[in-house]
């Protein structure tokens, strides 16, 4: 894409500068956090330098400066996404974001008989709270399984949207295999038969343009730290009326409107579901973050992304034995696969010492890994920050360990 500057854009990232085990680091675990710009890390730092207070409605110039920065990120992360700000819990991340959603919406209605339906290629973090809910209410877990592609089966999950199923968990990108999910499509069906639809968007608000609105889901959550923004941020979409009408998931300060020992009064959302010192620092880069992708372009973010897919996936075809999991057409840039012979945690730890960061293992999602029937994959994640050049060293150096491997 010749309208970005992308080596301006990879100066902007102060850690791409660094070396591992003598060699220049080459950063493909993109899909597990995400490096940040200069940006993000000065608003972090400016904030404690010069701002840093509590958002608990101090009266004093550095409270009411906190509050700002803190409530200006919601009002960005509304406008980057096209929902209404006081539709966005600010929280820790996903796994905080979908815990609510099981907790507050899920715990209080769901009942012996009903049914919670969920992908095969599902994070933990969008499996395990459904279980937890299902122990305590008597509800079911569902699966719909994938094909071998790693697309969603959509006929079988249509089949499996029966009139027991009060609850769709869904990622719109999976993590390992890279598959965007057709959410929009599958959100309307769910809508028609009385579904409440629940949308991991970890790996998917980073990469492209993600409209909220338009999916036409009831939950949205995403994580900051994949999206060049600070750990421990994140947020949960939730439409209104959802929010109006669930209790609180944790108690404590801000979350309140009144408290006696008689009778306390909650606060509106989404100040309810934000209870005690949120991360402020975090958020006040989060909104930097967003800041920085929205200058960027999430339209170029994703031509470049899927620039350095096709040419990853292609070098790696070029190697006997190589197995890639997850070829849907539509692709994020990711890309799990596995060499004949060799163990995933061998190939990473070698690739370590040549200064290339990958993950092996299993990603948080045993269950796919099970459908494959492999017990780790290796998984590289370029994001729009590397380079072309780095693909190149990427795959010889894996070519030098193979060999060394046997
Ligand atoms: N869902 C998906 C698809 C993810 O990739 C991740 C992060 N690996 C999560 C959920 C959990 O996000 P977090 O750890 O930030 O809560």
């Amino acid at each position: 894409d010749g309208s970005v500057d992308w080596d301006a854009v990879r100066a902007d990232f102060p850690l791409l500068l660094r070396e591992v085990h003598g060699k220049p680091l080459i950063y493909f675990d993109n899909a597990n956090t995400g490096q940040k710009p200069a940006p993000v890390i000065e608003a972090v730092d400016g904030f404690y330098r010069r701002q840093n207070a509590n958002v608990s409605r101090a009266v004093h110039q550095l409270g009411t400066e906190a509050t700002d920065a803190y409530e200006g990120t919601r009002g960005k992360l509304a406008r980057f996404l096209n929902v209404r700000s006081d539709e966005l819990v600010l929280c820790s991340g996903t796994t905080f974001a979908l815990n609510l959603v099981a907790y507050s919406w899920a715990l209080p209605r769901l009942k012996a008989g009903d049914t919670i339906l969920v992908s095969r290629m599902e994070h933990h973090a969008n499996i395990v709270p459904w279980q937890l809910i299902a122990e305590r209410t008597g509800a079911t877990v569902r699966v719909a399984e994938i094909l071998e592609d790693g697309t969603l089966d959509l006929d079988a999950l249509r089949r499996a949207m029966t009139s027991d199923v009060k609850l769709l968990a869904l990622t719109h990108v999976s993590n390992v295999l890279g598959t965007v999910n057709p959410v929009r499509e599958i959100c309307r069906e769910a809508r028609k038969r009385g579904i409440v639809t629940v949308i991991d968007g970890s790996q998917a608000v980073p990469h492209r343009r993600v409209d909220i609105a338009a999916i036409g889901c009831d939950f949205y959550a995403f994580t900051g730290h994949k999206m060049c923004g600070p750990t421990g941020t994140g947020a949960l979409w939730a439409r209104r009326e959802h929010l109006q009408a669930m209790p609180p998931f944790l108690g404590g300060g801000e979350m309140i409107k009144e408290v006696s020992f008689e009778k306390t009064v909650y606060n509106d959302p989404p100040h309810r579901f934000e209870a005690g010192t949120p991360n402020i620092a975090g958020f006040v880069g989060l909104g930097a973050a967003v800041d920085y992708l929205d200058r960027l372009g999430l339209d170029h973010v994703e031509r470049r992304e899927a620039e350095l897919l096709a040419h990853l996936t292609e070098a790696l075809q070029q190697i006997d034995g190589l197995r890639i999991f997850g070829t849907a057409p539509d692709k994020a840039a990711v890309v799990s696969f596995l060499i004949e012979g060799a163990h995933a945690h061998d190939l990473a730890t070698l690739l370590d010492l040549e200064g290339v960061a990958i993950r092996s293992g299993q990603h948080c999602a045993h269950p796919l890994l099970q459908f494959y029937g492999v017990a780790a994959t290796c998984r590289a994640s370029p994001a729009f920050y590397n380079t072309h050049a780095e693909i190149d060293a990427f795959v010889a150096a894996l070519r030098r360990v193979r060999t060394l491997l046997g």
